[in-house]
């Protein structure tokens, strides 16, 4: 089964994050657990869980069909000593907050060296940060996204993702989420069925499919190799529809969320029901 939704607003709290998915048509929904732009927020507390979790119940929504995303703020690859030790006691409590929701995965960006690092020192760092969060929380999987190697973010070849995992003690625990914008600006073509499937293609033989966890599904408004992050409504980008519709007859994206993070929420409905049309 194929499991699409979108980042949803959890404005109010995070119990409304449901809801929001449900109105457009969704099975799968990715929210943020606590305010993005901000390091600290106060701890969930136990009625917005249980409301949450009966929410989901209702819904149908099940935790393997839910993507959290932790802040944008948390570099777990940072070379400055201080920000390092603050995103990753931030990681943890984003970690902590999906498991007192009930929630196994939680979808980060890996990391920027900042050009004071290298890549290989910013990418042990990122695995270190993960390694130090599964000792402190059980259950939750850590789900790398690809990036679109703006600036000095890492993670946008899968050389970088498939060298993080080869430091991560715990295996089952990691994972990647494929940003289908990210992958095309980072310079992976994916404008036709063809290009799409020798993408994929060589993501299995360098990172593996079993890491696959999750996706996120969004055209592109860069071009092929542009490193630009913006994203663009399906159909509407430099990428097209046949990735997607790639996506939706192939099986190995089956029972992952595939989350729309589109630019126009209005239209969320119906990207759903167009790949819908495409099992
Ligand atoms: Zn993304
Ligand atoms: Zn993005």
């Amino acid at each position: 089964m194929k499991l699409i939704g979108a980042h949803v607003s959890a404005a109010g709290g995070v119990y409304n994050a449901p809801s929001n998915a449900a109105a457009i048509g969704a099975n799968a929904f990715a929210l943020f657990t606590k305010n993005q732009r901000q390091w600290l927020s106060k701890p969930l507390e136990a009625d917005a869980i249980l409301a949450f979790k009966t929410k989901c119940q209702q819904l149908n929504f099940d935790a393997t069909a839910i993507l959290p995303h932790d802040s944008y703020l948390i570099n777990l690859g940072s070379p400055d000593t201080e920000k390092l030790q603050k995103s990753r006691l931030a990681f943890i409590d984003e970690m902590q907050r999906c498991q007192q929701l009930g929630l196994h995965l939680l979808n980060f960006h890996p990391g920027s060296h900042l050009k004071k690092i290298s890549e290989s020192a910013c990418l042990a760092l990122i695995a270190e940060s993960i390694n130090l969060a599964h000792q402190q929380v059980d259950d939750v999987v850590a789900v790398i996204e690809n990036t679109a190697g703006q600036g000095s973010n890492l993670g946008w070849r899968f050389e970088h993702l498939a060298e993080i995992i080869a430091q991560v003690e715990d295996k089952s625990r990691v994972g990647v989420c494929i940003d289908t914008c990210h992958t095309f600006a980072a310079g992976y073509d994916l404008r036709t069925m063809e290009a799409t499937a020798a993408t994929f293609a060589e993501f299995d033989q360098v990172v593996g499919m079993q890491y696959l966890r999750a996706m996120h599904l969004n055209d592109s408004k860069g071009d092929l190799g542009s490193h630009l992050d913006r994203h663009h409504s399906l159909g509407e980008g430099m990428i097209g529809w046949d990735c997607f519709r790639f996506l939706m007859q192939d099986n190995r994206f089956n029972n992952i969320p595939l989350i729309l993070e589109t630019i126009n929420p209005d239209i969320w409905h119906h990207e759903i029901t167009t790949l819908r049309s495409f099992e």
